[in-house]
């Protein structure tokens, strides 16, 4: 098992820092929910300087998809929409599918139904699909099985997926694939 750690972040000031100052700390959601709560701002603006604008500079527990800009509100919406994704279903898929989306948070409503899970290979997840496709018959140990061509299956469906290397996103390292489908399925 993964170890999930709390999503936080460490907000700090851009007035203060272009002004060469670092002020700003680790925060948890609910404090980057309401910087005034912190004593980092007073009314919205720096308590130190009175500037408007913070910026998230480091996080942890969570990863932002796409690479842009995290600002507090960015944080706060990423971490609410990932706090609704089922367990089953590991942060780093949820990351590497978010990247393949642009970072569009919308793009986790389907989620559910495009994750098809971690797999060693993708074709340790198309041989399943043929035995799940063809029957018990084809099941390992039956004569049967020798005959269908497990590589040729595994090439014709490959095209209906989108296949992520796991340790291109876990925070730790990640073996096997992510395997998401691109057709609706049902
Ligand atoms: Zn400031």
């Amino acid at each position: 098992m993964q170890t999930r750690t709390e999503p936080c972040a460490w907000v700090g000031c851009l007035g203060c820092y272009n002004n060469g100052e670092l002020v700003g700390e680790w925060l948890d959601v609910e404090g980057v929910r309401d910087l005034d709560s912190t004593g980092l701002t007073e009314g919205g603006r720096c308590v130190r300087c009175g500037a408007e604008e913070f910026d998230v500079m480091d996080v942890e527990g969570i990863r932002h998809p796409g690479g842009h800009y995290f600002s507090p509100a960015s944080f706060v919406e990423t971490v609410d929409a990932f706090a609704d994704i089922p367990d089953h279903i590991p942060h780093a898929a949820v990351v590497a599918w978010l990247d393949n989306q642009h970072g569009d948070l919308d793009a986790l409503a389907n989620i559910e139904d495009r994750y098809q899970g971690h797999w060693d290979t993708f074709r340790d997840y198309s041989d399943e699909r043929a035995e799940e496709m063809f029957g018990s018959e084809l099941a390992s140990g039956s004569p049967l099985a020798r005959y269908f061509d497990w590589g040729a299956y595994a090439d014709d469906i490959r095209h209906d997926y989108t296949v992520f290397n796991a340790s291109d996103y876990g925070d730790i390292k990640e073996h096997g694939v992510f395997v998401f489908t691109l057709v609706e399925s049902g």
